[in-house]
């Protein structure tokens, strides 16, 4: 018996089809996609007869040497780069999943969080299915194993519209490589093209970038997509008729800024967000603009462009520390806060600064920066968030705390503003967001208003969903 089920995860998605390295190569795109997953990471690989695969927990460059590369033959490629909630750092949990379903045997790879896979996986059980793994993925494999098509993709269409959520996923079959999103489009996912007639999937375009592939487009919201060498791409289904709801933390936050999302660069979308923030939030009489680094950058640039108010980097990240979110305790997070970032104290000193920052979750970095900055010598510290307030956990794949640990769930702004002791703190508006990161519709920003675009049945809260 698995011990429980931790369904959430963000994730990067890599697949290949079509070039001799194809290992190799897709240990580069996962290198670039680290950033989406650091708690383990895997590569499958296709040689025209059978699947070779390692994968193991910790960072990319620690799991893979040349030896571990060489002996993961063939042309065809998945690979996958996870992060899940504190606790289910198992092995068995890591991707990719190879299955020999008894038509073909195939790799997936997958982003995103099936809702509703605790209900559709019971329904499997009872009749007699036996999981190897606690993640929502394995699912889609039992689904297509029972469908009763008989090609793989019709399988992978059929076992899809059996499950509601968010899903980018990847899906290696012998030397067709099937790529398909969910039809609210939550995760990102895009199409690259290799010289010689090779064809590559990835979660983000940095993942392209790195192997010298040039980008075709990002894949439709309920789109599948057949690939195969030597050949265009196939449309196995076309993007359906219907509300579409990219996830636009990813823009705020999540993606690389190099990344393409939504037409545009994720570093032009939060420029346009940070000017949008210094219209909607100024700082009259303010003397310098600082991001938190690194995430907050193109914000605190954007800022500085609307507001005149000149940049200055103020505050040093050490990029050897991992990223306090994911710690387990309030205490050592607080630690982390604080041997994370360091105010440079020339450009902060006898001045009156704005932060920038993307986001605020739990409230415990905006505290310590606070009190560092004004440790530091600021005179006045004006904190600008280039987001709403978090006020709900994001079902969809985005690691956010419960409900009771959202400093915006339970305060109202001025609260904050006092909690974290700035002089002022404000937060751009949704409609502000949206209007900032496209052309203002079709975006999930249920983490900003609770207004869930795919239902979450109401027992499947988060804390439900990683126990049982
Ligand atoms: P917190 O300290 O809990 O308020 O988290 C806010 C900080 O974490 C901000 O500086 C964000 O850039 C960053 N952040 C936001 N969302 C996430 C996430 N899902 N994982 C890791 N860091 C995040």
């Amino acid at each position: 018996m698995i011990e429980s089920h931790h369904w959430n995860e963000e994730c990067g998605v890599f697949g290949i089809v079509g070039h001799p390295r194809a290992a190799e190569l897709t240990y580069l795109g996962l290198y670039a996609l680290q950033h989406r997953g650091q708690e383990g990471a895997g590569i499958a690989t296709f040689d025209g007869q059978r699947y070779h695969e390692h994968k193991r927990l910790g960072l990319v460059s620690d799991i893979f040497d040349p030896g571990t590369l060489g002996r993961l033959e063939g042309s065809s490629a998945v690979g996958h780069t996870r992060y899940s909630t504190t606790g289910s750092t198992v092995l068995p949990n890591v991707q990719p999943l190879v299955a020999n379903l008894h038509h073909q045997a195939v790799a997936l790879a997958h982003n995103g969080n099936i809702v509703d896979a605790r209900m559709v996986r019971a329904g499997l059980e009872d009749g007699g299915a036996i999981f190897q793994t606690s993640m929502d993925s394995e699912v889609v494999l039992h689904l297509m194993a029972r469908s009763r098509h008989r090609e793989t993709e019709r399988r992978l269409a059929d076992a899809l519209d059996r499950i509601h959520g968010a899903h980018s996923l990847v899906l290696l079959a012998g030397d067709t490589l099937f790529a398909a999103k969910d039809p609210k489009g939550i995760r990102p996912l895009c199409i690259g093209e290799l010289d010689k007639g090779g064809w590559i999937v990835a979660s983000e375009s940095c993942a392209l970038d790195i192997v010298d592939a040039g980008f075709v487009r990002e894949l439709d919201p309920g789109e599948i997509v057949g690939l195969a060498p030597g050949t265009s791409p196939r449309t196995v289904r076309r993007a359906p008729e219907g509300e579409r709801a990219a996830c636009i933390f990813e823009a705020i936050y999540f993606t690389r800024p190099d990344s393409i999302l939504f037409g545009r660069t994720t570093g032009a979308a939060r420029v346009a967000l940070g000017r949008q923030l210094a219209v909607e939030a100024p700082a009259p009489g303010a003397d310098v603009v600082i991001s938190v680094p690194d995430s907050s950058n193109a914000a605190a640039q954007g800022y500085s462009q609307e507001s005149g108010v000149p940049l200055g980097h103020g505050l040093i990240r050490n990029h050897y520390v991992g990223r306090t979110f994911i710690k387990p305790s309030q205490g050592i997070r607080d630690l982390s806060a604080r041997i994370k970032y360091n105010p440079v104290r020339d450009v902060v000193r006898d001045r009156s600064v704005v932060v920038v920052d993307d986001s605020i979750v739990r409230g415990t970095t905006v505290r310590k920066l606070v009190a560092m900055v004004r440790s530091a010598g600021a005179r006045e510290v004006h904190f600008r968030v280039s987001s709403s307030p978090i006020v709900g956990p994001c079902y969809y794949g985005i690691d956010t705390p419960d409900e009771r640990e959202l400093i915006g769930a339970r305060n109202t702004i001025d609260e904050i503003e006092k909690i974290v002791s700035a002089d002022t703190l404000r937060y751009l508006s949704i409609e502000g967001m949206k209007k900032a990161v496209g052309n203002g519709s079709g975006f999930c920003t249920a983490c900003f208003d609770r207004d869930y675009p795919v239902p979450v049945a109401e027992r499947l809260d988060k804390a439900i969903l990683e126990k049982s």
